[in-house]
């Protein structure tokens, strides 16, 4: 459903920003729509969804906070350019996530 509209960067196929726009809003709504269940299973079972910024998560350092995108020079390593800190991207990302979750909790008292 979302897939791209036929074309190259030579040869523009047809109505391809539009088909860009659709595939955007469809996987908007996708992912809103597991946001919203996820929310719900979480209450129905006593738990609680904490929604977060996740905006440069994967660029801060999860050790000292500095913030660059050359902390990330590939896709799977993460290595801080201010402190020397190195760890698998997605972990380091995962536990600037838990401190945001744990940084919302304490401010809005859980
Ligand atoms: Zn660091």
């Amino acid at each position: 459903m979302s897939k791209s509209a036929k074309g190259s960067i030579e040869k523009k196929g047809k109505n391809v920003k539009a088909k860009s726009g659709l595939n955007k809003s469809i996987l908007d709504q996708g992912l809103s729509m597991l946001v919203d269940m996820l929310e719900y299973k979480q209450l129905w079972r006593g738990g609680l969804l904490v929604k977060i910024d996740l905006r440069y998560t994967s660029q801060t350092c999860s050790s000292c906070g500095h913030v660059a995108k050359e902390n990330r020079l590939t896709q799977t390593k993460f290595e801080c350019v201010e402190c020397g800190f190195s760890e698998n991207a997605d972990i380091n990302a995962s536990r600037n996530i838990l401190a945001a979750g744990h940084t919302v909790l304490s401010v809005e008292g859980g």
